[in-house]
């Protein structure tokens, strides 16, 4: 099969990752093997490549999002079979510690990113891969494999954050950072899913047109210097003083203003912080309004199933940039490293 390779860590991509041929993956009995019809790409997959933060297993295969069919089932596979159209979750956990038996499997004591510290040889950006069979969701016939493999770990993520941690209500004031971002786009359309009020923000008035376009009822640009006055002034307009919930992955650049926005009583919820991690807290807003600061990472496996029923009902609508060729695709780690994108990069194995 062919599949994209390196076998040494560079900081340039097209010097490395090559498409080669490699033998097709020998599955175990609980596991599966999958046709890989759609790939899309993280930021992790740039990581693994650079060799930092952490050095993952060479030779290695990239690509921790892949959707596709069934090709091959394990003789302990229950659920599956030969032909079922599928989307991989990419985070492998245990299913016996106290973390993976407490419902928070993405907190397991021996949980790994699948394509990312996985390997030698195991990641999706290959015609073939293969996974256990609870690290694989069934797929509804509407739904393209392009969207599956676009949404299935934004959307989990968001879902995660949202719905799992901040308990999101309808009706809510929610007010989603850098909307514009994978997480961010289907952030805005699970809180229009639960008919809230979105405020959105970018960090551009093309990229707040795009919040705009799938959902967000206001846009604010993050990077003025009194964006947060903007967000207040639009909790005034619709009578409240603040928002209920902040959707955060921007970091220290936005944090203390983003908790001054809070509601008594509201949430801010983080899964990431690009502008850096040492920010300050002052404190009085956190007694005083009693509000909760929540972490998420990743999310469940019945999480994507519920993202993925949502995208078969048309509620959440996966967010492509570009699909390249198999044979191109080298090009999706340098747009990755370049950040020049709205939604998600996608390539093709089956399709050189
Ligand atoms: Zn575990």
């Amino acid at each position: 099969m062919k599949a994209a390779v390196f076998r040494e860590y560079s900081k340039d991509p097209t010097k490395v990752v090559k498409i080669e041929d490699v033998d097709v993956p020998k599955i175990k009995p609980t596991e599966v093997l999958i046709k890989v019809e759609s790939a899309s790409y993280n930021y992790n997959d740039l990581w693994a490549i650079w060799g930092e933060p952490i050095k993952i297993p060479i030779p290695h295969i990239s690509g921790s999002d892949v959707a596709g069919t069934i090709a091959e089932v394990g003789s302990d596979i229950r659920k599956l079979k030969v032909g079922d159209r599928v989307v991989s979750h990419s985070n492998l956990s245990c299913r016996v510690c106290y973390q993976c038996t407490s419902g928070r499997e993405y907190d397991c004591d021996n949980r790994l990113v699948w394509g990312f510290q996985t390997g030698p040889l195991w990641g999706g950006f290959a015609q073939y891969t293969q996974l256990p069979e609870v690290n694989v969701v069934k797929i509804a016939n509407n739904v393209s494999f392009d969207d599956a493999a676009a949404v299935s770990m934004v959307g989990m993520t968001s879902w995660h954050m949202l719905v799992g941690r901040t308990k999101i209500k309808p009706g809510q004031l929610v007010l989603i950072m850098g909307g514009s971002s994978g997480v961010g786009m289907v952030g805005i359309q699970i809180a229009k899913l639960y008919n809230c009020t979105v405020i959105s923000t970018a960090g551009n008035k093309e990229k707040m047109d795009k919040c705009l376009s799938v959902g967000a009822d206001f846009a604010v640009n993050h990077r003025e210097p009194d964006w947060n006055k903007k967000v207040r002034e639009i909790c005034k307009s619709l009578g409240k003083s603040g928002v209920d919930i902040v959707f955060e992955h921007i970091g220290k650049s936005v944090f203390p203003q983003e908790v001054q926005l809070l509601n008594y009583g509201g949430s801010l919820v983080s899964t990431g912080a690009t502008t850096g991690y040492d920010s300050t807290l002052d404190l009085r807003h956190l007694f005083f309004k009693g509000i909760n600061l929540l972490g998420a990472t990743q999310g469940t496996r019945a999480e994507l199933e519920d993202v993925m029923m949502w995208v078969s009902k048309g509620k959440i609508k996966p967010v492509i940039d570009t699909i390249l060729p198999f044979s191109e695709m080298v090009k999706g780690h340098v747009m990755m490293a370049e950040a020049q994108k709205f939604g998600k990069i996608l390539t093709t194995p089956q399709k050189l």
